[in-house]
């Protein structure tokens, strides 16, 4: 019996340690995908792949919920016309990106992204322009469909709305969730129990200090989205944790 466990226990050791060497090791986020040096339509699956193809430690991209409570993968409230919270499932579906792709899913995009470990998905729940009940139905449906597709380990979340990250905090205590809005302290942060921010360069610029604030809470520092070659040579010399740019590739040359 004794040695049952033990065989289970290493096993369970070596498992752990395997995720924490398979997880990419760099600063780099793909804001949307890797789509700008690549071709690929920017939240397309297309360009996760390409994320994925780079090693960037993660790769990002915007949530939204059909009329019927579907989730769908876009950064504006609109495509081509048609509202995305306005309009049902049945209709996204036919909806066509400028690769060929269709209008993913957030089930089909964590089912590519779940092909692989080392890179995380970093979902952004968008903040719904019909109310604040439906952006809460909105997070509590995406750690749903996380947890049903059992993507807890690779996925972090980012939202502008905190309501938003509370709820999805309360709900998946052991997620990792940033805020995005720049309006709130670390103490704030650390306060309401949330694992990072994600702010505009400005507000670093301006609040230098919450970089080494935040370390020392062991929380995490992110910053959206940098493109200029000396920001980002800026933000990897104050040691940020995650850099969030649509040039990863220079971001990854320039981390080496
Ligand atoms: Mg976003």
């Amino acid at each position: 019996m004794k040695r049952i466990a033990l065989v289970i226990m290493s096993g369970l050791l070596s498992l752990t340690a395997f995720d924490g060497m398979s997880q990419n090791k760099n600063k780099v986020i793909a804001h949307r995908g890797a789509w700008k040096n690549t071709g690929a339509t920017e939240n397309s699956i297309g360009a996760l792949e390409h994320a994925i193809k780079l090693g960037c430690y993660g790769s990002e991209f915007d949530v939204h919920m059909s009329a019927d409570s579907v989730l769908y993968v876009l950064h504006d409230h609109s495509i081509k016309g048609t509202h995305i919270e306005k309009t049902n499932s049945q209709e996204l579906s036919q909806i066509k990106l400028e690769n060929g792709e269709s209008l993913p899913t957030l089930e089909a995009y964590l089912k590519a992204g779940l092909k692989q470990k080392k890179t995380r998905l970093i979902l952004e729940i968008k903040t719904s322009s019909m109310g604040k009940e439906r952006s809460l139905a909105l997070a509590t449906k995406c750690v749903e469909m996380v947890k049903k597709l059992k993507a807890e380990k690779i996925t972090d979340y980012i939202a502008f709305d905190f309501d938003v990250c509370l709820k999805v905090k309360q709900l998946a205590p052991k997620a990792h969730v940033e805020y995005l809005n720049g309006d709130k302290t670390p103490d704030e942060i650390a306060a309401a129990g949330l694992d990072g921010i994600d702010y505009h360069f400005n507000v670093f610029k301006k609040k230098e200090e919450y970089i080494s604030e935040m370390r020392k809470k062991k929380l995490t520092t992110n910053v959206w989205t940098v493109n200029d070659e000396a920001m980002l040579k800026w933000f990897l010399e104050k040691d940020v944790d995650f850099i969030t740019t649509n040039e990863p590739e220079l971001l990854l040359s320039l981390s080496k």
